[in-house]
């Protein structure tokens, strides 16, 4: 790791960087920053359907140790939780911060604080990234807050964590920056994806991400600790009744991007938000369901990535309205996926 220099530090010393800023920025006043286009004037405090002006919402900034473990490693991921969301995931298990639109308006943080604290986290918390959770509707800000911090310091690999409803001209000009993409790929079924998360064209979009993701990265690569500094990590969180259509989403990701793409396979799901009252979500996955999926994953022949166990929903519960740490309780967050 301590060899890797990411590519954002050279970017940042040759202009591209600010360049790309100022592009990015400039989509906010006609906002195209995902797939939804709304068009409407951010950076004067207009709001689409993420709700969301120019100031980004953060919930946290923490120390995470429930990620895979080429991220979370001995002293975690550096996560920065964004509020708000460009989907609305019926079962949105960081509901309290991504749909309670009371909470927005509470987290606006400046971009100043959020370099400094990103900063802080990498020099005195020792994580090994920086990982930027629902970044889809807020990549310029995201990329203010590296441009703000690289002169206090950061240098640690930047993880982009995204539903993959991302626009390809904003992933475009992320190339370069981000140096791990760490994307869902959560249906096959377009019709799934509108019914339970509100997001026409999902398997559209999130292919042409995922190719573009691959085509600037590559596969994960770690070093000799065992820790992620680069390359494309693709989740997929098995939903009961497969209405994520886990055989399909596996099988392209196979057959296109290639069976040595990592892939976490996540069994963590329960009912949470409003999917105890929708039919076909209101309950974990059963054990058939889990071994359907391991075998699915087989079948595809990939070759690297993780799985989790069937005890991950019980103890994947993130509380965002506890005060200080939303996952920490008794010192760690026990989700720990095993590599297959
Ligand atoms: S980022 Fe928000 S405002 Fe912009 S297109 Fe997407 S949903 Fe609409």
């Amino acid at each position: 790791m301590t060899l890797y220099k990411p590519p954002y530090l050279k970017l940042y010393e040759d202009g591209t960087l600010n360049k790309r800023l100022e592009a990015l920025e400039e989509k906010l006043a006609s906002c195209t920053v995902c797939p939804r286009s709304c068009k409407v004037n951010r950076l004067e405090g207009k709001h689409g359907f993420c709700l969301s002006g120019y100031k980004p919402y953060i919930s946290s900034i923490c120390d995470h140790h429930g990620e895979e473990p080429v991220l979370s490693g001995s002293n975690g991921s550096g996560t920065v939780f964004f509020g708000s969301c460009n989907l609305r995931c019926l079962y949105c298990q960081n509901w309290q911060i991504s749909q309670e639109r009371a909470f927005f308006k509470t987290s606006e943080m400046d971009f100043s604080e959020a370099a400094r604290e990103i900063v802080r986290q990498q020099d005195e918390m020792g994580v090994h990234n920086i990982n930027f959770v629902s970044p889809a509707h807020f990549v310029p800000q995201m990329v203010r807050i590296i441009y703000e911090a690289i002169p206090l310091g950061l240098h640690l690999p930047v993880v982009y964590n995204t539903n993959a409803y991302d626009a390809l001209s904003s992933l475009k000009l992320l190339d370069g920056i981000v140096d791990i993409y760490l994307p869902d790929f959560k249906y096959s079924d377009d019709r799934n994806g509108v019914k339970y998360s509100r997001a026409p064209g999902y398997s559209i979009y999130a292919r042409a991400a995922l190719k573009e993701m691959y085509r600037q990265v590559g596969s994960l690569q770690s070093d000799e600790n065992g820790l992620a500094y680069r390359g494309l990590l693709i989740r997929h969180l098995v939903l009961p009744n497969d209405l994520a259509d886990t055989t399909q989403t596996l099988k392209w990701i196979a057959e296109t991007l290639g069976k040595d793409v990592a892939v976490s396979l996540m069994s963590q799901y329960y009912p949470d938000h409003k999917a105890k009252d929708t039919p076909l979500l209101n309950r974990k996955i059963n054990y058939t369901e889990y071994l359907a999926a391991e075998n699915a994953l087989k079948k595809a022949g990939l070759e690297d990535g993780f799985i989790q166990e069937m005890t991950a929903p019980e103890t994947y519960r993130p509380d965002f309205y506890s005060k200080g740490h939303p996952f920490r309780k008794d010192g760690k967050s026990t989700v720990l996926p095993r590599s297959f």
